[in-house]
């Protein structure tokens, strides 16, 4: 068995009376691409969000149980959720550059990090869009506003910009539901490239990209997580009844 960078452990949330998550635990294995499958409305953001506490920011909301990194709760008290999403990065369906040069995209967290040095600046900026697989595209006008870029590049300067402060986890939630086809397989060979130094947690609605990226699949219904396994299993050979249903289209 690889080795577990996060886990949850009874994890339930609501949103002021309405529960969302029930009793959720299950583990997140390192340099692993794990994705979360289920219809609509089943708790899938809502879990990924948990995960560097992005729930935080909605109102009204409980949570109750453990998410451990590398052991640790980060619902302690005594965690620093800025250095905690700096470890535990996210990237959203819809691509959200900032309205600032590709360069300055790139350089938004080293430099509120603390990273001042020009050169080390240029240096980390470079790396991450070279990791995002977008340099070569960009390298010569690295000072153009991001919003000139195409769907496609717009996320994948997402994804420069996510591991530029070298999270050790990358949280994505449906990062390619917005894009063409080809920008979709970019980003998937990116996505499995990524996993050799990063844990990766993707919430998907594509059955062929859960299967063709994903390591492990978990199966989420109406707030529970109905199946957790190896994604060649979940997919070959379903131990529920609900996970056989929907990976055959039956419903959602
Ligand atoms: P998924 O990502 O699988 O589509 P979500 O996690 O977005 O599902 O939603 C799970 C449930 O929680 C849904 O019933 C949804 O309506 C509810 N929900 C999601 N976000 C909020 C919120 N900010 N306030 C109240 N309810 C919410
Ligand atoms: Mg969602």
């Amino acid at each position: 068995m690889p080795e577990v960078k996060m886990e949850t452990k009874n994890l339930n949330l609501w949103y002021g009376e309405k529960q969302a998550l029930y009793d959720i635990t299950m583990p997140i294995y390192k340099n692993k691409i794990t994705a979360l499958i289920g219809p609509s409305g089943c708790g899938k953001s809502t879990f990924l969000r948990c995960l560097n506490r992005l729930n935080d920011l909605i109102e009204n909301v409980r949570i109750e149980g453990e998410v451990l990194l590398d052991g640790k709760n980060i619902y302690d008290e005594d965690v620093d959720v800025y250095e905690l999403r700096k470890r535990v990065g996210m990237v959203f369906q819809k691509p959200n550059p900032f309205a600032m040069s590709i360069y300055d995209n790139v350089a938004f967290g080293p430099r509120i990090h603390g990273v001042k040095d020009k050169k080390e600046l240029d240096k980390i900026v470079k790396w991450a869009l070279k990791k995002a697989a977008l340099w070569d595209e960009v390298k010569d006008e690295l000072h153009k506003n991001a919003f000139a870029l195409s769907g496609g590049q717009q996320q994948r300067l997402c994804i420069a910009r996510a591991i530029a402060v070298k999270p050790e986890v990358l949280l994505m939630d449906e990062p390619t539901s917005a894009l063409d086809p080809i920008s979709t397989l970019k980003i998937e060979e990116l996505m499995v490239e990524l996993a050799k130094d990063y844990t990766i947690v993707v919430v998907t609605h594509n059955m062929q990209q859960a299967s063709r990226v994903s390591d492990y699949t978990a199966f989420f219904l109406m707030g529970k997580l109905i199946e957790f396994g190896e994604t060649e299993q979940i997919f070959l050979n379903p131990q529920k009844k609900e996970t056989d249903d929907y990976i055959r289209g039956r419903f959602g």
